[in-house]
């Protein structure tokens, strides 16, 4: 059987691959236009001698063949996000503001690299391995698109998909839940639609501002008042907004919320239950029925309990038993459960960690995912996500 000791990273390839996420992480581009980025990945791959094909616009998918044996997909998202970066280092992106402020950056050069090894030590094991660069996780839009564009017909279809995320934990561990590994999210715009009058004479208004706030008031006992509270769900309102002036009741407002849950059934539940609200309040105020529109759905990330439970075995004697650390699941959203769910193919992620000891001790505010400070050590974050990704496709394909 063949595992990662076989497959080392040398001094050159490291070397390599700490040029290519620097440069990656200095040229980030925004959600479903990564156009220069998938050039990129479509050159390596060229190079390396992998057949590859564009899917879903800028996703770009490499089909790793090496005789008979198992199918496995591993995953990448390659986007950055909308924020201008605040990191200090000298690879920091200067096209502001748009920053790999989620670390995607580490996902492509981690990938690229494994594929590397992969593709040079083909006699260190057998089948097929399919290396899905997906573009646009933050929006949701990316595995959808993949999907929607015919991954799966155009792709072997793998007997597990699997994915990683660097995370702000200890740079050199990686960490997992079984079961649920993160939230289910929605996004909605409500535009409520109310009838404008001067401030002195409401009675000739319908106040969509008065109408929102008891929206907004209401749908916060979904939770508290519908919601099993052995389950978990969370219903935020992040923006609301109506009106110019303090002397006009305006015709319009609208806000945009934010659901997340587990259990697909709390979720249908929550949904369901805001439907009712929104428009059962419109009515009571006698305002017409509000518009809602989905802004994103991010779907269920679910780990299958026993690829799972395999694959942190492995993990623990490839990186160590202190250094394999099971967590909650995460309040955080990803796509990648839709790639496997599409097919009833079972999926694991997992988290690597990309901040050293200093970073996580450091007084003020930990620098997260998504924040204009997030930079993940180089190393050891790169070479462990390298070790995590080879030990879990080897321990489908090694033999
Ligand atoms: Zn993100
Ligand atoms: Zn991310």
């Amino acid at each position: 059987m063949s595992t990662t000791t076989d497959l080392q990273l040398t001094e050159d390839l490291s070397d390599q691959m700490h040029q290519l996420y620097r440069h990656l992480h200095a040229h980030p581009e925004l959600s479903m236009q990564e156009h220069a980025t998938a050039e990129l990945i479509e050159q390596r791959l060229t190079g390396l001698g992998i057949e590859h094909f564009r899917c879903g616009g800028t996703g770009v998918v490499g089909v790793l063949r090496n005789g008979d044996g198992p199918t496995v997909a591993f995953r990448a998202d390659t986007d950055g996000l909308p924020l201008a970066e605040d990191t200090g280092v000298d690879y920091a992106s200067t096209d502001v503001p748009v920053m790999h402020g989620c670390g995607h950056d580490t996902h492509v050069a981690v990938l690229l690299t494994t594929a590397q090894l992969l593709a040079e030590a083909q006699d260190a094991w057998a089948g097929t391995v399919v290396l899905i660069f997906q573009p646009g996780e933050e929006t949701a839009a990316g595995a959808k698109a993949m999907l929607e564009d015919g991954l799966w017909e155009k792709a072997p279809l793998p007997e597990v998909v699997l994915g990683q995320h660097v995370m702000p934990s200890l740079a050199g561990t990686i960490s997992y839940s079984s079961g649920d590994a993160m939230a289910l999210a929605d996004s909605w715009k409500v535009t409520i639609h109310g009838k404008g009058a001067h401030a002195s004479q409401p009675q000739d208004s319908t106040d969509p501002i008065v109408l929102g706030a008891h929206m907004i008031t209401r749908i916060q006992t979904v939770v508290s008042r519908e919601i099993d509270a052995r389950r978990a769900a969370v219903v935020t309102v992040g923006t609301f907004h109506g009106g110019l002036k303090e002397n006009i009741i305006p015709a319009t407002a609208e806000f945009t919320l934010n659901v997340r849950t587990f259990d697909p059934a709390v979720r249908d539940h929550v949904l369901g239950a805001l439907r009712r609200i929104i428009s059962a309040e419109a009515a009571a105020s006698g305002a017409p029925e509000p518009t809602v529109e989905v802004l994103s759905t991010f779907p269920r990330n679910y780990n299958d309990p026993g690829a799972t439970a395999a694959l942190v075995e492995r993990f623990r004697q490839v990186l160590g038993e202190e250094n394999v650390v099971e967590i909650e699941p995460l309040m955080g959203s990803e796509d990648f459960g839709a790639l496997g769910a599409a097919v009833g193919v079972p999926s694991v992620f997992w988290m690597f960690g990309g901040h050293d000891a200093a970073t996580l001790q450091g007084e003020g505010p930990l620098p997260v995912n998504h924040s204009p400070f997030f930079a993940p050590v180089v190393e050891p974050t790169l070479s462990t996500g390298v070790r995590a990704a080879l030990t879990a496709i080897l321990s489908r394909v090694g033999g």
